[in-house]
């Protein structure tokens, strides 16, 4: 099978060369227990750029995937059936799911009910539930709140802005180009949406929150997240998803990042840390959920694929720049 493995320590962007293809044999008879897949749909996502630093050099990229059962010595994951695993950016894998199960690691193929198998990376996953439990949950939107959310052309922006405007909120989105600005507006109707590089922000969180704005979903941190402190209503919530605006710094250090403590404290803020596997427990509850909002036609979704394997560094690096729409995802 092939894999794809770090081959470079990424040095702000990662670069196609930080990778490589390599060739690894697997058993011919699997123990039983185990199982054969091979991958359909790889995830590639922004945490990978910083878990990578936790891997050694030739090391498979980490990541979820797709896949299907080719054979098997487990009866829970049956020949044929499909699984959502951690396998990362591997072709095909060996794998013992009895000692390793959960959301985590390895689950069966939800009940897509028609929908997309990519789905289950997406909105029908991970991303799905960090918006669907980080929203509710945590910015906790109410009726006419005003809710801004950052990269919201991405994968969990763009369900943050819809989950919220199901609960009638006015939704402000920030993205990356105009196109992804006028795809918020007309596709998936948020109230307003704005380039984050050239809008003057002061001006439109004056304009478009004046009272104030109940809750930010932060998907980039930065900058930007120093200018939305600014402009929070009092006792508004801050729910901390991602930082994306930090991820390609170099240092072994953390991110030195600006912070608004005057408004933070003189307007008590509650900033929240949120990461998807709290709720891993009540995980089918989320994607359940987003699956029949979609069946509904309650929420658009959007993906940006990538063909092929081999193109899967192509992909990620792309992600991280801004050109996906949606869900970045790689069809194997
Ligand atoms: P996206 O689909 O949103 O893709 C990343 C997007 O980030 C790009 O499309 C780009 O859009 C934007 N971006 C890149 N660089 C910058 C920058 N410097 N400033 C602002 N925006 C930037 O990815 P996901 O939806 O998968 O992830 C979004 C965020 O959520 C990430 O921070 C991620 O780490 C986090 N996350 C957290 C989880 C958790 O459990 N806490 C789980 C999943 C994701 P643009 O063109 O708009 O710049």
């Amino acid at each position: 099978t092939r894999k794809i493995v770090l081959s470079n320590r990424f040095n702000g962007l990662p670069k196609l060369e930080d990778f490589a293809i390599v060739e690894e044999e697997l058993p011919n008879v699997l123990q039983d227990g185990e199982i054969l897949c091979q991958s359909e749909w790889i995830s590639v996502d922004p945490y990978m750029r910083m878990r990578a630093s936790t891997l050694n050099l030739g090391d498979a990229m980490i990541g979820m995937q797709v896949a299907r059962v080719l054979k098997s010595r487990c009866s829970e994951y049956p020949e044929g059936s499909q699984v959502v695993a951690n396998f990362g950016w591997v072709e095909r894998t060996v794998f013992k799911p009895e000692a390793h199960h959960g959301v985590d690691t390895i689950y069966k193929m939800p009940d897509m009910k028609g929908l997309p198998d990519s789905f289950a990376l997406g909105t029908v996953g991970r991303p799905g539930n960090t918006a669907y439990f980080g929203c509710l949950r945590v910015c906790k939107p109410k009726e006419n709140d005003t809710i801004v959310v950052s990269a919201a052309a991405g994968a969990v922006g763009s369900l943050v802005g819809q989950i919220a405007k199901i609960q009638g909120c006015k939704i402000l989105g920030f993205a990356g180009s105009d196109d992804k600005v006028k795809w918020l507006q007309d596709k998936l109707k948020f109230d307003h949406a704005f380039n984050y590089k050239t809008a003057n922000l002061s001006e439109v969180f004056t304009q478009y929150a004046p009272n104030g704005i109940d809750a930010y979903f932060d998907n980039v941190g930065g900058e930007f997240t120093f200018h939305v402190m600014k402009h929070m209503k009092p006792y508004g919530k801050i729910a901390l998803c991602g930082a994306i605006s930090t991820y390609n710094t170099d240092s072994s250090q953390p991110a030195l990042v600006p912070f608004d403590y005057g408004s933070m404290i003189y307007k008590n803020i509650t900033m929240e840390g949120l990461h998807v596997l709290r709720w891993k427990d009540e995980w089918y509850t989320g994607i359940n959920q987003l699956r029949d909002w979609i069946l509904e036609g309650k929420i658009v979704v959007e993906e940006t694929v990538t063909q092929g394997f081999e193109n899967t560094p192509t992909a990620f690096i792309n992600m991280l720049i801004g050109k996906n729409v949606g869900k970045a995802v790689v069809k194997v």
